[in-house]
């Protein structure tokens, strides 16, 4: 794989990681639960729905065998078919997405063009697929700011996924060793995922959560939206 390093490249001093759905854009259509419906119809034939499951702050994947799972489903059936369903669902969603820029949620823009402008890494650490994330990036105009993300199918849970992330930025030499690391997301498994590996949590009112819910689960920085957030909250020391 080529080096993504740039000529004369420095660690940064900080890397911020974004949730997506919420956090960056919201109120994004039907079209993402319908791709994972419609994977689910054309892989196994079965009818599911989500709509008993609270898919907000979920990944993916257990979205999927939530739906499964109601629909009749034996684990082994689930487990088999979980690849398939996966590609499936990110072919539709492909096909399928709207345009996003009008979804995309105050100040997020400001932040990333400002993130980007002093060299600050960039990346996505979300419940989407992988293609679905980069997907929905692209329909928003957001694409170009995202150096990396972490995508729900490579690891088990959000954690899981921040690691991968850290990981990648420190193994590339985009952050040095005692870079200011922030998760920001919308729901408290964003705010538990920061804390079990010890990063900032900043969450953002923007989602389905309210502030009090956030609140309780005691963020570093709890903002209404992305319009409050200074730079030198994620640089500074
Ligand atoms: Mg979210």
């Amino acid at each position: 794989m080529p080096s993504r390093k740039s000529p004369g490249h420095r660690p940064s001093h900080a890397l911020v990681l974004f949730d997506i759905d919420g956090t960056l854009i919201r109120r994004a259509g039907p079209h993402h639960r319908q791709a994972l419906v419609e994977a689910v119809r054309k892989v196994t034939g079965l009818e599911s729905t989500t709509d008993s499951i609270p898919v907000q702050g979920m990944l993916d994947p257990d979205i999927l065998t939530i739906m499964m799972k109601h629909a009749g489903a034996r684990p082994g059936q689930i487990r088999s078919a979980m690849p398939e369903l996966i590609r499936i669902a990110q072919n539709v969603y492909s096909r399928t997405c709207p345009d996003l820029q009008r979804k995309v949620c105050p100040g997020a823009r400001r932040v990333l063009r400002a993130l980007n402008r002093r060299g600050i890494p960039v990346g996505l650490v979300t419940g989407n697929l992988t293609r679905i994330a980069w997907k929905k990036m692209e329909q928003a105009g957001l694409r170009s700011y995202f150096r990396f993300g972490a995508f729900s199918e490579t690891a088990k849970d959000r954690a899981g996924l921040v690691r991968r992330a850290i990981r990648e930025a420190r193994q590339e030499e985009w952050i040095d060793g005692s870079a200011k690391i922030s998760l920001i997301g919308d729901h408290p498994n964003d705010i538990r995922a920061a804390r079990a590996i010890g990063i900032r949590a900043i969450a953002v009112a923007t989602g389905i959560e309210t502030r009090e819910v956030l609140e309780a689960e005691k963020p570093d920085l709890l903002l209404d939206d992305l319009r409050s957030l200074s730079l030198e909250e994620l640089v500074g020391c």
